[in-house]
């Protein structure tokens, strides 16, 4: 894990979605920013992959990707950690080890 981490807030660019004009004023997180989520990955939360720049009403209307666990885990780089996670990913492996 690399400790050059950014942590705190940069300017917001421009809405990520494709076509908006508008100016990016919400931070939204793909993989859900839950207390339970941030007990998980704590800062990891926060990585400019997990965060999209939506204008104000593309957030209000629910536009932003929205990842699962997997989706984050892989993005990000780390081990899946909820336990329905781990179980998830374990069924999978397991299916794909019985060829
Ligand atoms: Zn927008």
């Amino acid at each position: 894990m690399n400790s050059t981490f950014q942590k705190g807030f940069e300017k917001l660019g421009k809405c990520q979605i494709s076509g908006c004009p508008k100016k990016g004023e919400h931070r939204h997180h793909r993989f859900p920013n839950t207390k339970v989520n941030r007990a998980l990955y704590g800062s990891l939360m926060d990585d400019r992959r997990n965060v999209q720049t939506l204008c104000m009403d593309d957030h209000l209307n629910g536009y932003g990707e929205t990842w699962s666990e997997e989706e984050f885990c892989e993005a990000v780089g780390v081990p899946v950690q909820s336990k329905s996670g781990q179980m998830r990913a374990m069924r999978e492996a397991s299916c794909a080890d019985q060829a």
